[in-house]
């Protein structure tokens, strides 16, 4: 059957590094995949007026999967909250239900030198990260600003439901027992009643994954441990805003932002697959952009939603062998290492996948 992709390059880098993604997934033609594109983000604001236009969104939701770039600029920044490009982000994951973002922190030894921390504290790092993706502070109602007792205040609201921990909890106990089978619960249950119940559905869910080893922390000390000793996790689970936040952290482990793959899944497998970083304003237009991240998360894509493994390693392994080969783009070059552009990266991809 024929697989379909809605391709949503969006802003910036966008369509630079999702061109390269779209071009090694062109060079497998076993695995029967037709793509269509549409805007998103500032490029939807343009052609539509609207960060997630309407047909984006019908092509998205007809698709099996999505294969999304990067959302931003700064032209877009003066723009009413709804009509920036982020919002289109939100939105898309709230419309398709993607609750449950995967966002691995891994090490390739060839980069041990680009990581901020000593190689060994670092060097075969492998941590999955899942972030809970429509609850918590960011959704939670009632939120805004308003006049109180003489004074402006801001507020939000952190909420969960027991169903909407449960579910990703699931995802979570899945992935476990599918690597190291250890989980590491994480949220503020010392101070907040939110956490309190996570805490508790948690331990609910793992009565059903009784091989698993699931341990708790306290976000402050999660952010501690994640630089003192990161390879002591294999998957953490945690909210929205906390994950938001540990997740990027993860990021800076493995050396570049470039390097790293996101799935966002809905109850089914359906997903959106997308680079953990933006649209990289700074070097937009000049062809010198880390494809790799994007490759990679079409490498999620077939393990994923398709449930194709062998040909998600197959992807893995040529950009390995990439970066064995010293191939480098300006991001992660260091002396000695030959730097290529964006679409020469892309072709050296493709060019390890025929060997
Ligand atoms: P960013 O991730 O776009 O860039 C941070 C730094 O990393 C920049 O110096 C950039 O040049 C570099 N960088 C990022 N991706 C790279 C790649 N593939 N190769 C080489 N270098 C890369 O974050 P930012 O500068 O904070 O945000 C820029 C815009 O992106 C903003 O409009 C922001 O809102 C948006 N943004 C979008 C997403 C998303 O679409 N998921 C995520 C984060 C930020």
């Amino acid at each position: 059957m024929t697989k379909k992709i809605a391709v949503l390059p969006g802003d910036g880098i966008g369509p630079e590094i999702v061109a390269q993604a779209v071009k090694v997934l062109q060079a497998m033609p076993e695995l029967n995949i037709e793509m269509e594109e549409a805007a998103i983000g500032g490029a939807g604001y343009d052609t539509a007026g609207d960060p997630l236009p309407e047909a984006t969104l019908k092509l998205a939701r007809a698709a099996d999967a999505v294969l999304l770039g990067a959302v931003g600029g700064p032209q877009y920044d003066k723009l009413d909250r709804p009509l920036r490009p982020e919002r289109g982000l939100l939105r898309i994951r709230k419309e398709l239900n993607l609750f449950a973002n995967l966002r691995p922190a891994l090490l390739y030894p060839e980069l041990a030198e680009s990581s901020s921390l000593k190689p060994e504290v670092v060097s075969g790092l492998d941590i999955m990260i899942v972030r809970e993706l429509t609850g918590d502070v960011y959704f939670g109602q009632p939120r805004g600003i308003e006049v109180r007792n003489g004074e402006r205040v801001g507020f939000n609201t952190m909420i969960y439901a027991e169903s909407e921990v449960r579910r990703v909890a699931r995802v979570a106990f899945d992935i476990a027992m599918k690597r190291g089978k250890k989980l590491c619960s994480v949220e503020k249950a010392n101070v907040l009643e939110c956490s309190e119940l996570w805490k508790e559905v948690v331990l609910e869910v793992s009565k059903d994954y009784p091989e698993v080893e699931l341990s708790h922390m306290y976000v402050d000390n999660a952010a501690m441990q994640l630089v003192k000793w990161p390879k002591q996790f294999d998957v953490i689970v945690t909210g929205n805003i906390f994950g938001d936040i540990l997740s990027d952290q993860a990021s800076m482990l493995s050396g570049s932002i470039g390097m790293l793959p996101s799935a966002s899944l809905d109850q089914n497998n359906k997903g959106m697959y997308e680079p953990i970083h933006g649209s990289a304003p700074d070097i937009a237009g000049k062809n010198i952009a880390n494809p790799l991240a994007t490759i990679l998360s079409a490498a999620m894509m077939l393990r994923y939603t398709f449930g194709d493994e062998a040909n998600a390693k197959r992807i893995e392994a040529a950009v390995r062998k990439v970066l064995a080969d010293g191939i480098r783009t300006a991001d992660i070059y260091t002396a000695g290492t030959k730097k290529v552009s964006c679409s020469e990266m892309g072709d050296a991809v493709v060019a390890a996948l025929k060997a």
